[in-house]
Parts: C-alpha cells; sequence; structure tokens
C-alpha cells in the first residue's frame, strides 16, 4: 500500500521526523511534502535545523523517528546499492566548493559522471578527458564555456561557483540541493548565483526538485516558489513565495533567541 505522500507526487515527504543529537533535537517532528518541480527556501537563524533537513534529504543523516521518502524512496532502509542509485538522482550544491584546483575545469564538470563511472572509466578520463562535449555544454549553460581546459585555481571565485555548478549539470540529478550556497557572498554575486542555480533546473521536459537553505530571505521569496521557515527545529512559516510579507517574517525572526 502507498503510504499517502510517498508516491510519485513528492520529491520529498517528511511525516512527524525528528533528528536528535544527545539531547539536542535539530530537527523536532517536520512534516513537509516538496512536489518535483518545487523550488522551496529553507530559511531561519543558525541553528535552526537547515543543515539537517537537507542532510536528511540525501541519505547522509537518518530520522531518530518519523517516516522519510526522498524520490519515492526511505535512505535508511535502502541495501549500499540502491543506497548509491538514489545518491546518483541527488545533486549537492555546497559553501565550500569541493573543486580540486590543479586540474582543469573539464575534470572537475566531469566528477558529475563520478556516480555512474566505474573507477577506471574516470582514471581514464583524468588522462583523456571523456564527454567533452558534455562538458563544454555544461561550462556554456553556466557561461563559461571558454575555460574548458583552464586550470581551476586560475579561476575567479565566481568563475569557480560557476565550474561547480556545471558539475551538477552533469550529474543530471532530478532533486538539486543546496545548503547555503551564496552564504560567503556579497549581494550582487549572490544574485548572479542564485539565478543560475536556478537556470539549472529547467530541463525541456521537466523541472529538476530544489531545496535551498538561505540565510537571505528577499533572495528566497525571489528565487523560490515557496518559503519553509524553521525556528529551533520546527516548521513555523511554509507560505508560497508570492504570499510571504512583513508579517511572516517578523513570526520567523522575532520569535526570541534561539537555544
Ligand atoms: P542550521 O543549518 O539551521 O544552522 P543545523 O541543522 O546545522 O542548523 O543545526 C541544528 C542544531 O543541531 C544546532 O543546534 C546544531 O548545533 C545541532 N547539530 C547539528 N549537527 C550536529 C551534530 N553532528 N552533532 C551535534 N549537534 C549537531
Amino acid at each position: 500500500m502507498t503510504e499517502p505522500g510517498t508516491g510519485p507526487t513528492t520529491a520529498v515527504s517528511l511525516h512527524d521526523v525528528s533528528v536528535s543529537y544527545g539531547e539536542r533535537r535539530a530537527v523536532d517532528g517536520i512534516t513537509l511534502q516538496v512536489r518535483p518541480g518545487e523550488r522551496v527556501a529553507l530559511v531561519g537563524p543558525s541553528g535552526a535545523g537547515k543543515s539537517t533537513l537537507l542532510r536528511l534529504c540525501n541519505g547522509t543523516v537518518v530520522p531518530s523517528s518519523g517516516r522519510l521518502r526522498v524520490l519515492g524512496e526511505d535512505p535508511a532502509q535502502l541495501p549500499a546499492g540502491r543506497l548509491r542509485a538514489l545518491r546518483r538522482r541527488i545533486g549537492t550544491v555546497h559553501q565550500q566548493l569541493h573543486l580540486i584546483g590543479p586540474l582543469r575545469a573539464v575534470h572537475n564538470v566531469n566528477a558529475g559522471h563520478l556516480g555512474r563511472w566505474g573507477r577506471w572509466r574516470a582514471l581514464r578520463s583524468l588522462i583523456r578527458p571523456l564527454q567533452v562535449d558534455q562538458a563544454r555544454e555544461a561550462l556554456a549553460r553556466v557561461g563559461i564555456a571558454a575555460h574548458l581546459h583552464s586550470r581551476t585555481e586560475r579561476l575567479s571565485g565566481g568563475e569557480q561557483q560557476r565550474v561547480a555548478l556545471a558539475r551538477v549539470l552533469v550529474q543530471d540529478p532530478d532533486l538539486v540541493l543546496a545548503d547555503e550556497p551564496v552564504a560567503s557572498l556579497d549581494p550582487a554575486r549572490a544574485e548572479e548565483v542564485m539565478r543560475l542555480l536556478c537556470g539549472l533546473l529547467e530541463e525541456p521536459h521537466r523541472r529538476r526538485t530544489l531545496v535551498v537553505s538561505l540565510h537571505d530571505f528577499d533572495l528566497a521569496v525571489r528565487h523560490c516558489d515557496r518559503v519553509v521557515g524553521l525556528r529551533h527545529g520546527r516548521v513555523v512559516l511554509d507560505l508560497p513565495a508570492d504570499e510571504v510579507d512583513e508579517r511572516a517574517r517578523e513570526r520567523l525572526y522575532d520569535l526570541g533567541p534561539d537555544r
């Protein structure tokens, strides 16, 4: 029997999910459904549980209690092979870009294939890059096709960020998770990276799902369909972006200090 909220109509489904670290509840009884193709921003003060929620979504943290489904699967119940297959469908954008500086951009972009390629194919590609056209196309989509063969560490910070986004494109995930992807950027760069990140979601026959944690409330409202506010591991706000107003923002940030 299919449980409510776990069928193909949800990309991510949490039902009364909690995550505890010792005495501390990082996520406290969250029930939340994310529809395929939705762009959901997680906002809230530091320590609210945003990263833990994202880690639940990529299966690196398992619920202490409650039910979780990601792309229709329960990561905690999957054998290793199926968990790897699930993770191939999930692209993660980190604040730290996790690029290998001395390598040329093409290799860092091709790292998006690593979940599919065997070890030998990966090694072969380091000697003579494989699927170069696809890497070039991905770099073109983020505006830096000319840097295909540039050493990554010689690129500017903004260009390196684009290489990391191109790597996600090559991975071709159904679900994109981004943990504070613009936290260290000035407002203009943050806006640009959010625009590029959202651009990655659009494919001819589908739209990838995005769950992104953001410090900047206005950025969340401008770029996402829906804003989910967390405090103390709980959802205290869940609104379509176009219904978010000043009162909603106050509700999220003016509930007194975090624990
Ligand atoms: P946010 O991303 O909103 O800043 P986090 O999910 O990182 O929040 O953290 C939520 C709470 O859980 C915080 O109180 C944090 O200290 C705690 N926490 C997160 N990860 C761990 C961990 N690995 N071990 C112990 N406590 C943790």
